[in-house]
């Protein structure tokens, strides 16, 4: 069984969405119960750290955090029709992205080769001076960003939330240092992601976004993983891999329209490690969405369990898995910037 870390911090029950909102404290406190019953999955837990002024700033214009600062000193109140803040958002939204932080350090340090960053608000629609989508600070930007610049490695990006992850892919847009791969469901909000965005400039071809329609479920999601994101984790060689993790694309989920099982988070979970694994890096979990308390909690427990089994031990729970034909179609889609794949005989 592999050492894990998990980062949280208390700030995350402190920020206040008001009644009826589905990304609310109670998110938290399912997972915290749940997970801390069973002795945190063998997981260590640590205390999250606020990010530092310049973690942020290398992703988030001083411009916009001083109004996001200066809207919570206020009491808070709404950014959009969605995304609404209270007087501790930000100091929700800073340890959520310095738990991520946190956990890049141990990880690139060698200290662990797995980790999970557990907190709320989630990140992945945050733009660099935006809020949206529930996301205040984009915090796997922000740990990817820190990757980048303090360890001078290259970092995937994998966003396996219901939803694309519109932040990350336009912060990362035109850098190749960081490739970036969504699964999601389309269309569905943001609206953003399709095929055909790959990037631009520098990073032309180091944006992967592979939408699926209402109704995907595990043969969709995992294939998505197996046969197109294990294989551009073997040709990218990322140094780190941080998985996007939202559960909104659970069966159970009241948001979305995907059929994703606990079974599916573990598979895909699983899958990642081992494909981090093969490349010598190791694998960070960012919380993002999830609306159902009990997909939420079994998504995310399944997935932490399966990515303590050693490397290697996931083949069995895959094997034989069939190759979706979006999966097919993506893997020639790519093959103009990844030639590795697809085989010879199909190129
Ligand atoms: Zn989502």
């Amino acid at each position: 069984m592999t050492t894990g870390v998990l980062f949280r911090h208390p700030s995350s029950l402190l920020h206040d969405t008001g009644s009826g909102h589905p990304e609310r404290r109670a998110r938290i406190v399912a997972l915290t119960d749940a997970l801390s019953s069973r002795d945190w999955l063998g997981y260590s837990v640590q205390s999250s750290p606020a990010a530092t002024e310049a973690q942020i700033a290398a992703v988030h214009p001083p411009a916009y955090t001083d109004g996001l600062k200066a809207l919570c000193a206020d009491g808070g109140g709404w950014i959009d029709g969605d995304t609404v803040t209270s007087a501790e958002s930000y100091t929700a939204a800073e340890h959520a992205a310095g738990g991520a932080c946190a956990m890049v350090d141990v990880l690139l340090k060698g200290e662990a080769s797995i980790g999970a960053s557990m907190h709320r608000p989630p990140g992945h629609h945050a733009e660099a001076a935006r809020a949206m989508g529930f996301c205040l600070l984009n915090s796997v930007a922000v740990a990817a960003r820190h990757a980048v610049d303090a360890y001078g490695v290259r970092v995937a990006v994998v966003d396996w939330d219901v939803h694309h992850g519109n932040g990350t892919n336009d912060i990362f847009r035109a850098d190749h240092r960081v490739l970036f791969c969504s699964i999601h469901e389309s269309p569905l909000y943001p609206g953003t992601g399709p095929a055909q965005d790959i990037g631009s400039g520098d990073g032309t071809g180091y944006t992967v976004n592979l939408p699926v329609p209402a109704g995907s479920g595990d043969e969709t999601f995992c294939s998505l993983v197996e046969h197109v994101i294990v294989p551009l984790l073997a040709a990218y060689e990322p140094g780190l891999v941080l998985i996007s993790a939202g559960f909104d694309a659970h069966a159970d989920d009241p948001l979305a329209g995907c059929e994703v099982t606990d079974e599916g988070y573990a598979r895909m979970a699983g899958a990642l490690r081992d494909g981090a694994a093969s490349v010598g890096a190791p694998v960070g979990v960012v919380l993002e969405g999830g609306y159902d308390l009990g997909a939420l909690t079994r998504g995310l427990s399944a997935a932490l369990e399966a990515m303590r089994q050693d490397p290697g031990s996931a083949d069995a729970a895959t094997a034989g898995l069939a190759e979706h034909p979006l999966a097919t179609q993506a893997r020639a889609r790519l093959a103009s910037h990844w030639p590795s794949l697809v085989a010879p005989a199909e190129r």
